[in-house]
């Protein structure tokens, strides 16, 4: 069995970057790459908004915020480089009532201290010249937030990997993880591959990855499905980049909001409702382990008590397409019934400490021979470059490469 120095699992965009910049550090190393479907970037990646996250909500001094910034920007050198759709076109935080519009120098004021000296409250006239349709009494203009086809990216990732000598093998899911006197058995279900170290870029199924190794991951990952809307062609010139609504500071990830992809359809989206399948995409969709370990966790449903009001508000969403198409209203409110149609929907990993808290930074792990990424939410698809760089970086310290 030939042995590899370093494992990856998980073809994801943070799996495939992390990888990348592994072998960028180190060109001589055997790396291999393990994914259980049958192409990259099918999950979280390749189910999301599309969007280069600027940067303007994450706390200040957060690995979020630092990666985040670098990552864009390194992410729009590397889709420049290789011919990757995208576009640097925007973004309008909109308030729409008085409270909201009080909080946009609070949100200006930490998109600069994350370094981002551009973004600015602009007031009603403005906004129109910028998103002509938009409704609202203000907004944050974000120059710095675009739009990509993260797809793309992961595919280019795996074609630079596999240049440089990776081996990216799919149909390979990782069911077990054993010690040897000098590394790690991992069986898949594509047989037994042997590898000096681990890391594990599992997303969705991080935490289960880890407990294969051994670790007891501090935090629980939960899925919450997040199911998109698409404007009807004909209402598309309503949004020309993207249009937010105002976060709300204790469910930041909440929030439909508009995008325009780079294909040219413009979406809303996502809501965000607690799944029983960790990567189930419709609506009734149910997997009896993935529902058990959720219901079974104590922080499950100390997060669902502690925030039933929201939970209600987004079930209500996603069950009635009047409530959803009245939050996408309030940001352009000439949208009609007519011009929303449901779309697509993503699961969203969620990871959760026992009291219900919401891991809020990326969180890095080591363990023996293995580093695990146990929470890479958004901006983690922006951000992934940089993220691969810390990665490579505790590999480097913790695998003495
Ligand atoms: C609805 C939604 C919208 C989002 N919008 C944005 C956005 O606009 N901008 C942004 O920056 N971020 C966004 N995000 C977040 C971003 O998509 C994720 O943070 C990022 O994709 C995480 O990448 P990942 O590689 O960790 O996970 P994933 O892309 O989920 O990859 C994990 C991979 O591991 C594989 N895997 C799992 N278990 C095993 C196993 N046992 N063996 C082998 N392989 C395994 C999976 O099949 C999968 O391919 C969004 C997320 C969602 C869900």
């Amino acid at each position: 069995m030939r042995r590899y120095d370093v494992t990856v699992i998980g073809a994801g965009i943070v799996g495939l970057a992390s990888a990348y910049r592994l072998l960028q550090r180190h060109p001589s190393l055997a790396v291999l790459v393990l994914e259980k479907e049958r192409q990259v970037g099918l999950h979280q990646t390749g189910r999301n908004s599309g969007v280069l996250h600027s940067g303007l909500y994450y706390r200040p001094g957060s690995a979020r915020a630092r990666t985040c910034v670098q990552g864009r920007a390194q992410m729009v050198a590397f889709a420049r480089e290789h011919g990757i759709p995208h576009e640097t076109c925007g973004k309008v935080v909109v308030a729409v009532g008085r409270r909201e519009l009080e909080r946009l120098p609070a949100l200006c004021a930490n998109g600069r201290r994350n370094g981002l000296d551009r973004v600015e409250v602009v007031d009603r006239a403005a906004l129109r010249e910028i998103e002509p349709h938009a409704g609202g009494l203000g907004a944050v203009w974000v120059p710095y937030a675009g739009i990509i086809d993260f797809a793309a990216v992961a595919a280019k990732l795996r074609d630079l990997l596999l240049a440089a000598g990776a081996a990216v093998t799919t149909l390979a899911e990782a069911t077990g993880i054993r010690r040897s006197a000098d590394g790690v058995e991992i069986a898949t279900r594509a047989g037994r591959r042997a590898s000096r170290h681990l890391i594990n870029c599992g997303g969705l199924y991080s935490d289960r990855i880890a407990r294969l190794d051994g670790l007891t991951s501090p935090a629980r990952i939960v899925a919450f499905r997040g199911d998109f809307f698409e404007l009807a062609p004909a209402a598309r010139h309503k949004v020309r980049g993207l249009i937010y609504p105002v976060p709300d500071p204790s469910m930041p990830f909440l929030g439909v909001h508009l995008t325009r992809r780079t294909a040219g359809q413009v979406e809303c989206g996502p809501n965000a409702v607690f799944a029983l399948k960790r990567e189930g995409y419709g609506k009734a969709d149910v997997d009896g382990r993935d529902a058990l370990e959720a219901l079974s966790y104590r922080g499950t449903w100390r997060l669902l008590l502690r925030h039933a009001r929201y939970g209600i508000r987004e079930y209500a969403r996603a069950l009635s397409r009047r409530r959803f198409i009245a939050a996408v209203r309030r940001l352009v409110p000439s949208l009609t019934d007519a011009e929303v149609r449901p779309s697509r929907a993503g699961v969203r990993a969620l990871a959760l400490a026992p009291d219900g808290a919401m891991v809020d930074d990326f969180l890095i792990v080591r363990g023996e021979r293995s580093v695990h990424v146990l929470n890479a939410p958004s901006p983690a698809a922006t951000a992934a470059l940089a993220i691969g760089s810390d990665v490579a970086e505790a590999a480097t310290a913790a695998f003495a490469l």
